[in-house]
């Protein structure tokens, strides 16, 4: 018997091994350690705090959220978030006036917007060093598009290659649309897997929910880290559970998500200091406010 067995199980590492791996290469993957040390790559100190600020609400019950719920109420958040350095912060997302907040909630009766918040937003990304996106939908980048202070704010949001390319080609508003020489005045990059972005700061390309989707592994002073996910997941729920939205109005790449959300999961588990923050899991961003591991305004 156990001369055969040794036989039997290199005949499976040659020949099964290699064939499984091929058949199941992921459709995106992402390594922790390599992010880590892409963050520490730009010198300087790392940022105080992150600030999360509602200036809007979708209400869809929480089966479209995370395949598999009941359809019970559930509050999508609409965020923005302020990441802020001793000597100035960033913005992630700029919101979106309130004829796309309609246009995006399809007629659904009485999603409340803020217009004191949405105020506030406009401020915040007036003051922002700079501005980046975690994808190209208009929840999150209507604010440097169609706003009063286009001229001001335009030279200093920083679009990747991918989403510049959806917002020219496959907006997801007509509304959204840019030509190439309105593309062309916006701070536009590209990279391949991960970027440094600024001091603690990794932009780690995440394509899925859209093409031009990224995540941001964010380490503060404290050393505490952060990792803002988008819309990978509408709801931690989503990570908790390894299942993905189930809204026939998105189209994802959903085997992508699906990878991402199985990475994110197994970073529940792994990395206590990790803070992952889904940007429209209402639930979350107040029990992280509670907790004082997110500003609730914008400062
Ligand atoms: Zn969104």
């Amino acid at each position: 018997m156990r001369r055969l067995a040794l036989p039997a199980l290199f005949l499976f590492v040659l020949v099964i091994a290699p064939r499984a791996q091929q058949s199941s290469a992921p459709a995106w993957s992402a390594n922790l350690s390599d992010i880590r040390r892409v963050a520490t790559l730009i010198p300087g100190r790392k940022p105080l705090r992150i600030n999360v600020l509602k200036f809007a609400e979708s209400h869809r019950t929480k089966n479209f959220s995370v395949k598999g719920e009941p359809a019970t109420p559930s509050v999508q958040a609409r965020t923005v978030f302020q990441v802020v350095y001793p000597d100035g912060y960033v913005m992630v997302d700029a919101g979106m006036d309130e004829p796309m907040h309609k246009q995006i909630g399809r007629g659904a009766e009485g999603e409340p917007y803020f217009a004191e918040q949405a105020q506030q937003v406009d401020n915040a990304l007036r003051g922002a060093r700079s501005i980046v996106f975690t994808h190209e939908h208009g929840d999150h980048i209507t604010g440097v598009i169609r706003t009063p202070y286009l001229a001001e704010l335009v030279p200093k949001t920083v679009l990747t290659r991918a989403q510049v390319n959806t917002l020219e080609t496959r907006p997801q508003f007509p509304d959204l649309k840019i030509t190439e020489e309105q593309a062309a005045r916006y701070h536009i990059i590209d990279y391949d897997k991960y970027m440094a972005f600024a001091p603690g700061w990794t932009l780690i390309k995440a394509a899925g929910h859209t093409p031009g989707s990224q995540m941001m592994f964010i380490t503060l002073d404290s050393g505490r880290e952060y990792l803002l996910i988008g819309d990978a997941a509408w709801h931690m729920d989503g990570v908790r559970k390894v299942a993905g939205k189930d809204a026939p109005w998105i189209v994802e790449d959903t085997a992508a998500v699906t990878d991402q959300l199985r990475w994110l999961n197994g970073l529940l588990t792994t990395e206590k200091n990790l803070v992952i923050v889904a940007s429209h899991d209402d639930d979350e961003h107040k029990e992280l406010i509670a907790k004082k591991l997110l500003g609730g305004r914008l400062e």
